[in-house]
Order: structure tokens, then C-alpha cells, then sequence
């Protein structure tokens, strides 16, 4: 089962995803769809958890993850630092 659940960026409004590694770290924000010219790759646990991992250069996601983009948002491209924070902090800015 696909659980179809993503976030909203803070700042632009695109909808992206907030994966964290198998470990429960946080990940950057990643753009919701598929994008083979990312480094990350993405996957869903299978109680809807979006997990993710940065790929080598040269290394391929493994099923059942893909490859996702960074989202790298226009909006806070003056604010370094900001791509990192989660809704609920950029909220506050
Ligand atoms: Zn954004």
C-alpha cells in the first residue's frame, strides 16, 4: 500500500517531502516527484514513513526506493540555512 502523504514547503508552497534516514535522522526537504537528476533516494516505509538516503555518484537507487530532487527553493534562497528547517520552525519566519 501507497500512502500518498507530503508536506507543504514553508515558503513556496510546492509540495515536497521530508524523508529521514532508516535511523530516524532528519533529511533536507525533497520535491515531491521523482527526479532523476537527484541525489537522494526516496522510499516509503510501510507504515507511510517517507525514509531516504543520499546516493553516491555513481550508484543507483535499489527498489523500492527512486530517485528524488532536493528542493531547492527559490523563495528561500537568501535565507541560508532555511532549506533545513522543518514546517513546523518555518513557520515562525
Ligand atoms: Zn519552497
Amino acid at each position: 500500500m501507497v500512502i500518498t502523504t507530503y508536506a507543504e514547503c514553508g515558503k513556496c508552497h510546492t509540495r515536497v517531502i521530508y524523508p529521514e534516514t532508516p535511523t530516524g535522522q532528519r533529511l533536507p526537504p525533497v520535491n515531491f516527484w521523482p527526479d532523476p537528476a537527484g541525489d537522494m533516494a526516496v522510499w516509503q516505509s510501510d507504515t507511510g514513513t517517507w525514509l531516504g538516503r543520499f546516493l553516491a555518484a555513481d550508484e543507483a537507487p535499489s527498489v523500492p526506493a527512486k530517485r528524488f530532487g532536493r528542493h531547492e527553493c527559490q523563495v528561500t534562497a537568501e535565507l541560508p540555512g532555511a532549506l533545513l528547517l522543518w514546517p513546523s520552525q518555518a513557520r515562525h519566519h
